[in-house]
């Protein structure tokens, strides 16, 4: 009797002390104005099928004991080489008809973080974050000289025509008849209608955790149509678009990019959960449905927490996500009240 419960006591400690932190990936493509009135049944489709490739292969990662670093790198290069995403292949255009692109990557353990911004020839600028966090000495490198330590790294580069699309230059004309001409501003800077944030939709990002409990979040991004002078969004801003600390939570942030910054996103939820000691999920709508949605500010964020805890909000029609946690299967989601499609 003594034995086997000396045993049990045992075994209990042991699978205390050796117990795997269970594995979860979660994605999105994007949030904005999303009604089924403006997607065929065949670009939903796309979409759930892309969202289900880049979660699948972020969870593949994770399963055979890699690392959330690669996870999420692998979830984020398949929307990134996907011209259905506004990141990479598809980005948005900026106002001179071109494309600008930023990323960014961070992993809880060390904070160590990389970002790259205003990318115009770098075929998969979260690679380019990535090697800045893990092969440079600073945190976020910009432009022509960011472009160069890409080639030193021996990443692959691209005509910037690489980016276009048709659908993405419509979006551009659109943008373009709702800018004014303001007296003492500079020609076209300010718009006459409020933002419309399908003129942003599709900036991508992923959040993981691996089995020792390390949690990742990556973002990357054309940004916002239209943009001039060098505009840099959330994405690459460490704490804005983009944030992982293992004692708190990590998030990936998709919206109006200003906001974003101005309201410090990804890291004020993170610190909501480490010092009230409340959940993500709730950390995460304070933030997204109360401080941003007051004042205007659209899009949603992506988060685990410490302990393996999915979540997402957004304050938006929809936002593409997908999600997978360990032993489960793929979900993939669109609109704010969509079924689950597994
Ligand atoms: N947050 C991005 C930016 O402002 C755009 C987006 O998420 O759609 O650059």
């Amino acid at each position: 009797m003594l034995r086997s419960m000396s045993f049990l006591v045992l075994s209990c400690f042991s699978a205390l002390v050796f117990a795997k932190q269970p594995i979860a990936i979660v994605i999105h493509g994007g949030a904005g104005t999303i009604n089924k009135s403006q997607l065929t049944e065949a670009q939903e489709q796309a979409y759930h099928a892309t969202l289900k490739h880049a979660v699948d292969t972020g969870y593949a990662v994770l399963e055979r004991g890699g690392s959330s670093v690669d996870a999420v790198t692998e979830a984020v290069l398949i929307m990134e080489n996907s011209p259905l995403f506004n990141a990479g292949k598809g980005a948005v255009y900026t106002y001179d008809e071109g494309h600008e692109l930023d990323a960014s990557i961070m992993r809880g353990d060390n904070l160590m973080a990389g970002a790259a911004s205003g990318l115009t020839h770098i075929k998969n600028p979260v690679l380019l974050a990535r090697a800045v966090m893990e092969r440079s000495e600073h945190v976020m490198l910009s432009g022509a000289g960011a472009e160069q330590f890409a080639k030193e790294q021996g990443l692959e580069l691209v005509d910037n025509s690489y980016f276009d699309t048709e659908f993405r230059y419509e979006a551009l004309k659109k943008a373009k008849q709702s800018m004014q001409k303001l007296p003492h501003q500079a020609q076209n800077y300010r718009l006459k209608a409020p933002w419309q944030p399908e003129w942003n939709m599709g900036t991508v990002g992923a959040v993981a955790i691996d089995r020792s409990g390390l949690l990742t979040a990556a973002t990357s991004t054309g940004g916002m149509t239209a943009k001039r002078y060098g505009r840099i969004g959330d994405a690459p801003i460490i704490g804005a678009g983009n944030f992982a600390d293992n004692a708190s939570c990590a998030v990936s942030a998709t919206g109006h990019g200003e906001f974003f910054i101005r309201y410090r996103v990804a890291s004020d939820i993170c610190a909501r959960v480490k010092y009230q000691g409340i959940s993500a999920a709730k950390a995460a709508d304070q933030v997204i449905q109360q401080e941003l949605a007051k004042v205007g500010g659209t899009g949603g964020v992506i988060l685990i927490d410490h302990k393996g805890q999915i979540s997402w909000s957004f304050n938006t029609e929809g936002m593409y996500r997908a999600k997978r946690t360990e032993g489960g299967v793929a979900v993939t989601e669109i609109f704010k009240d969509s079924p689950s499609l597994p």
